[in-house]
């Protein structure tokens, strides 16, 4: 029995976490989970997974909380400390941390997991894009493993062998990040000046958070995902490529030096990375949905747009910086979608703000996890400011 804890179950992946849980009780034990706003859904999942800890950091909203399961005779109990995701990610009786938090709040949590040699699934992407060296670094340090959630990269890890040193050691040429383009994959670079909000949220393949399904928008996503990819798999700059998938089969694909291509291929549903990142390199079900052949009708690929999608050639060039411009343009990137969200500016102002974040603190170098978060906070400063 393996205990795990679900930072942000209450979002779209932590939910689907819970889903494939629901099918392995014999196998996993859900010791925490924690949430933001959503009192009601976190006593709902107490109820019916009886962790030990709940974490809801708002005072009010924890008293709430603890009330109503006092009511349910459960005995959770109710933490909400800022500390407290430190607490829950070094316990010592927790196996496997699920981090689906979104944006940087998911940092800390991360890294204090990694620090105590848990298995770490990783699903905020927004952790390693801001502290890809310094978890990274945790984690060879301190054994701890890394396992992808993220589609792609889960497609990815199941397209490399199980344990590997180094990409050419096993002759790998180049990893492949398919993307599906987003909703506005086919609208005009005129139009999209005037797309809102609630046109970027409606992902044709995929049901996701709010902030993840404008970055799929704007391709900040596959920016972000790059990032990512760079630190999981210790890859080169120039090992990455993006590809446009609109149908979202192909989650991602290996090229290695013999030309031969690994891909990995399913429906558009988390569980199954999810369920892989449980227990890889075992199989266990997902629960999701089988694909089926016969109603495929094509796979298709085109190459990225970067004058209608210009995040994604910021992701490029924040690479290229190095791994303090990508904590920039995380945290520039999180505050321009928020204010998208809000209806507050449009779509091309998101790549403009990010750009002017860039510009004022590419150079300034964040080296361990205190500079990354205190950067991170003066760059949501400088850009609520705009
Ligand atoms: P979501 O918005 O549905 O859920 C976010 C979770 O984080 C919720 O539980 C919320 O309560 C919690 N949260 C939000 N702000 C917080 C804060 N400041 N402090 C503590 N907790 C906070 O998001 P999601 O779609 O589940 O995405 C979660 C992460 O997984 C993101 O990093 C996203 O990029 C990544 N991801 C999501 C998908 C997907 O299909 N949804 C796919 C790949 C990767
Ligand atoms: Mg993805």
């Amino acid at each position: 029995m393996q205990n795990i804890v679900i930072f942000g179950s209450t979002g779209s992946i932590g939910k689907s976490t819970l889903d494939v849980l629901k099918l392995h009780k014999d196998r996993y034990s859900v010791f925490a989970i924690t949430g933001y706003s959503n009192v009601q859904l976190l006593l709902q999942q107490c109820i019916e997974f009886m962790p030990k800890y709940v974490l809801i950091e708002k005072n009010e909203l924890a008293k709430e909380l603890s009330t109503q399961l006092k009511q349910q005779n459960l005995s959770t109990i109710v933490l909400n400390q800022k500390e407290d995701f430190i607490f829950l990610a070094s316990h010592v009786d927790v196996d496997i941390t699920m981090s689906a938090i979104v944006g940087a709040a998911g940092l800390v949590p991360t890294y204090h997991a990694a620090l105590n040699g848990k298995r770490i699934l990783l699903a905020n992407k927004e952790s390693l894009v801001a502290g890809g060296a310094i978890i990274t670094q945790a984690v060879k340090d301190n054994n701890a493993t890394l396992i992808p959630v993220d589609s792609e990269h889960s497609a990815i890890f199941q397209s490399l062998p199980f344990n590997y040193t180094s990409l050419d050691d096993i002759g790998v040429n180049k990893i492949i990040l398919t993307a599906s383009g987003g909703p506005f994959i086919n609208t005009p670079y005129e139009q999209l000046c005037y797309v809102t909000a609630k046109e970027a949220v409606k992902h044709p393949n995929w049901s996701m958070g709010q902030k993840i399904s404008v970055d799929s928008s704007t391709l900040m996503n596959k920016g972000l995902e790059l990032i990512e990819a760079y630190w999981l798999f210790n890859a080169k700059i120039e090992q990455l490529e993006v590809v446009i998938h609109p149908q979202s089969i192909i989650h991602s694909m290996v090229e290695y030096i013999d030309s031969s291509i690994i891909a990995q291929l399913g429906t558009p549903d988390m569980k199954t990375p999810i369920a892989y990142a449980l227990s890889a390199p075992d199989r266990i079900i997902s629960g999701s949905n089988k694909l089926n052949f016969e109603h495929l009708k094509a796979l298709t690929f085109e190459t990225p747009d970067l004058k209608r999608f210009p995040c994604l050639e910021l992701a490029w060039a924040g690479l290229k910086i190095g791994h303090s411009a990508c904590a920039v343009i995380n945290a520039a990137n999180e505050i321009a979608v928020d204010l998208f969200l809000k209806d507050l500016h449009g779509f091309y102002d998101i790549p403009r703000m990010i750009e002017k974040a860039m510009n004022k603190y590419s150079s300034i170098s964040a080296n361990n996890i205190d500079e990354v978060v205190s950067l991170d906070s003066e760059v949501r400063d400088f850009c609520k400011s705009l």
